[in-house]
């Protein structure tokens, strides 16, 4: 287990560091789930989810579970 990451989203820049796996930042945290808006879904556009959010900074995945979003 890594540290946990706070992402705030009211600091400038705060979420915009991190994006999903495609590197998109326009997502929201749900149900322990990251869901982009961005990303092309086969039947439900802007539903896709995933576990991961990448750094964009460093280009690590990093698990939405060690990810707090204030
Ligand atoms: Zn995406």
């Amino acid at each position: 287990m890594g540290d946990v990451i706070v992402i705030d989203e009211s600091e400038p820049g705060g979420q915009w560091r991190y994006g999903c796996p495609n590197g998109h930042t326009d997502w929201i945290k749900r149900d322990g789930m990251i869901q982009c808006r961005s990303c092309p879904h086969p039947k439900i556009p802007g539903r896709v989810s995933y576990d991961v959010v990448l750094d964009l900074k460093t280009g690590q995945q990093i698990a939405v579970d060690e990810v707090r979003v204030r």
